[in-house]
């Protein structure tokens, strides 16, 4: 499959390298190419040649799944910039998360309850098959679920397209996940934003990112 992952940080980098080792095409997508080639990422980018960089744009129009790995309060405009008619009938995996830092440790969601993250980017960009998933986890737990004893932890799935989701479901698979659980319609995505709060404090407690949930039924 061609994959744009947009966002340079440690999930986008985490998706960019496996999907690439699993034989994806795979272009990571930027704001600003000329200052991620010139800056720390140049290491990253010299240890995985076989992935791309371009704009947000062009990542995303050559791309048959584009995945949201940006901040959560620049993931409405880096889909803008990328530009709705590139994401136009093709799956975006959402893995951000709403968490505003402003007033420090712990985050606070910016959206929450009534609403989600997810569903702002399905409302924002309807031709979008929006699915939001792996934002549970640390990024190389995401892509490598068993790093950990118990690689049987859970993934969630929330989505309004089912093809959407069984490609989603596909990728994580083949990322080595096992418990992959569809939680249902793009609304099911509040649940698994607000479980951020619950994660960051367990973080916090176990110091180390290195853990999952696992359902137990
Ligand atoms: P991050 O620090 O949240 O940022 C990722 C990328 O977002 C940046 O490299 C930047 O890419 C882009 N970005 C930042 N601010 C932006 C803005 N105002 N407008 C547009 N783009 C902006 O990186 P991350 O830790 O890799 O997390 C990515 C997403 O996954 C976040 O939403 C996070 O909450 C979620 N998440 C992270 C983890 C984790 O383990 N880190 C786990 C679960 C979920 P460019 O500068 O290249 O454009």
């Amino acid at each position: 499959m061609r994959i744009a992952v947009l966002g340079t940080g440690s999930v986008g980098r985490a998706v960019a390298a496996r999907t690439a080792e699993l034989g994806h095409q795979v272009t990571i997508g930027t704001r600003d190419v000329t200052a991620v080639r010139a800056g720390e990422h140049a290491h990253w980018a010299a240890q995985h040649p076989e992935v791309g960089l371009a704009t947000l744009a062009d990542a995303a129009s050559g791309a048959e799944l584009v995945v949201n790995a940006t901040n959560g309060n620049g993931s409405l405009p880096a889909l803008t910039t990328a530009s709705a008619p590139n994401l136009a009938g093709k799956v975006l995996l959402d893995i951000a998360n709403p968490l505003d830092f402003s007033a420090g440790f712990p985050p606070t969601l910016t959206v929450h309850n009534t609403d989600s993250l997810a569903e702002r980017i399905q409302r924002e960009f309807p031709q979008a098959k929006v699915v939001k998933s792996l934002n549970t986890m640390t990024a190389e737990l995401m892509v490598h679920p068993r790093r950990l004893a118990d690689g049987a932890h859970s993934v969630f799935v929330s989505g309004d397209d089912a093809e959407a989701k069984r490609i989603v479901t596909g990728l994580l698979i083949s990322f080595g996940h096992s418990d992959v659980i569809d939680l249902g319609d793009l609304s099911t995505a509040r649940g698994t934003e607000m479980l951020l709060p619950l994660w960051l404090r367990l973080y916090g407690r176990l110091d180390t990112a290195d853990f999952n949930i696992k359902v137990v039924r």
